[in-house]
């Protein structure tokens, strides 16, 4: 019988209290039983799997941190463990849940008014009500903090917002999507609460993707676009309070590609004690056992810094750069993983039934966003040295 196959190797779990430990393998359970086996499948058809929501929802997980609004009001390190069990078995799933409960809702429960709060978080939480979060622009995607050409202008009704938004998650089916834009008048990055049926809203899905194929990204088009002044992000007035949100958000990637990395090592020491050549399992073999330890330390390290990064997180000192260091190093670990993971498995490591290759294509994206590699160091440069490489 072969040992048990498991990435908490240090066993972290066991800083959770028990209640937490609970949630924890409850959420595992549900997304082995009902995500696992279906997950493949849509991930080729590049389709989501709507019947999922009712079920994620009843989880009550959704809006994991706060405080009110139906929401579970748990700690960060709880935020970041769930993020790391759906991506365990499914980055798109993890992602999905990230645009819902982190960038959509948190934008509102962090930067919205009372009204807007009440308005919108209750149904988000219960996943009624699905949002998005739409920032990167066409031709604007690192330089997001100075170079959003999506304008807004204040008229004697309210507001009026021109321009384009790609990439952006959920956004073929979300009820409300917070849209960033430029006000022409101040140069202030303002968010906005657009509801799916205003007229002069489109959203487009994005075909062809080789990652996150569950993902419904979005191109949305803004034609004369009228908001009321009811709906726009009562306390964002600027972009620093859109990057309030992103800190918050990219500690939850890092730990997104710490369950990325997780799933697909586990897959593949399971797939090495099994699969036999020259009449011994391959877990056998000298080589192979390296790339397996080298697989876990580095998911060790990951899982061990952003197990600090939330407690960090929960004792309200998180800064950018801890975000944005963690999730770098996370998000290139994981792809040395997912990498090596392909390869101890051969061939079968290239087939989306082996529960490989579907890592392997996710962490790329997940590399990319919120935040490049690139921009992130530069987020990490810049506070260890000093100075500014971005201009
Ligand atoms: P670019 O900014 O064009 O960058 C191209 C390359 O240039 C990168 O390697 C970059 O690091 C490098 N580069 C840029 N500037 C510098 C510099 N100063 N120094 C050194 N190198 C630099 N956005 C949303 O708003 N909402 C979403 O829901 C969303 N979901 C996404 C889902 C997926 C699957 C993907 C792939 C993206 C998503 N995005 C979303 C967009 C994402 O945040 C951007 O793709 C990301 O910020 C990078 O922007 P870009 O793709 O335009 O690349």
């Amino acid at each position: 019988v072969p040992p048990p196959v498991d990435g908490d190797f240090y066993d972290l779990a066991e800083l959770l209290t028990p209640e937490q430990r609970a949630l924890q393998l409850k959420v595992r359970a549900f997304l082995e039983t009902e995500v696992q086996p279906i997950v493949n499948e849509y991930w080729l058809r590049a389709e989501f799997p709507y019947e999922l929501i009712p079920k994620l929802a009843a989880l009550n997980i959704c809006g994991v941190t706060y405080q009110g609004y139906g929401c579970p009001g748990l700690p960060n390190i709880m935020e970041g463990v769930l993020a790391m069990e759906m991506a365990r078995i499914d980055a798109s799933i993890a992602t999905f849940f990230g645009v819902q409960s982190g960038l959509a809702m948190g934008s509102i429960y962090m930067l919205g008014s009372e009204e807007q709060k009440q308005q919108w978080l209750p149904a988000m939480q219960q996943m009624t009500c699905i949002g998005a979060f739409g920032l990167t622009e066409p031709e604007v995607g690192s330089g997001a903090a100075g170079g959003l050409t999506t304008t807004a202008k204040r008229t004697p009704e309210g507001w009026v917002l021109n321009g384009q938004k790609k990439w952006i998650g959920n956004a073929t089916f979300a009820d409300v999507i917070i849209i960033w834009a430029r006000d022409v008048d101040d140069n202030n990055v303002k968010g906005f609460l657009v509801k799916k049926d205003n007229p002069g809203f489109q959203a487009i899905k994005m075909e062809d993707k080789m990652a996150l194929r569950i993902v419904q990204n979005g191109l949305i088009t803004l034609t004369n676009c009228q908001v009321a002044e009811t709906d726009r992000l009562a306390k964002a007035n600027s972009f620093k309070d859109t990057a309030e949100v992103l800190r918050m958000t990219r500690a939850g990637v890092a730990w997104e590609a710490v369950g990325c990395a997780r799933g697909a090592y586990e897959n593949a020491l399971a797939y090495t004690t099994q699969r036999k050549q020259f009449g011994k399992p391959i877990a056998a073999f000298q080589l192979i056992q390296n790339h397996l330890v080298e697989m876990l330390s580095n998911l060790t390290a990951m899982q061990t810094m952003v197990f600090r990064l939330s407690q960090l997180q929960d004792e309200g000192r998180l800064t950018d750069e801890h975000a944005s260091l963690a999730k770098v190093f996370c998000t290139l670990r994981t792809r040395d993983i997912v990498s090596r993971a392909r390869e101890v498995m051969g061939g079968n490591g290239i087939l989306l039934q082996y529960n490989v290759a579907r890592f392997v294509a996710d962490a790329e994206a997940i590399y990319s966003y919120e935040g490049t590699k690139e921009i992130n160091s530069l987020i990490v440069g810049r506070a260890i040295t000093g100075f500014s490489a971005f201009v």
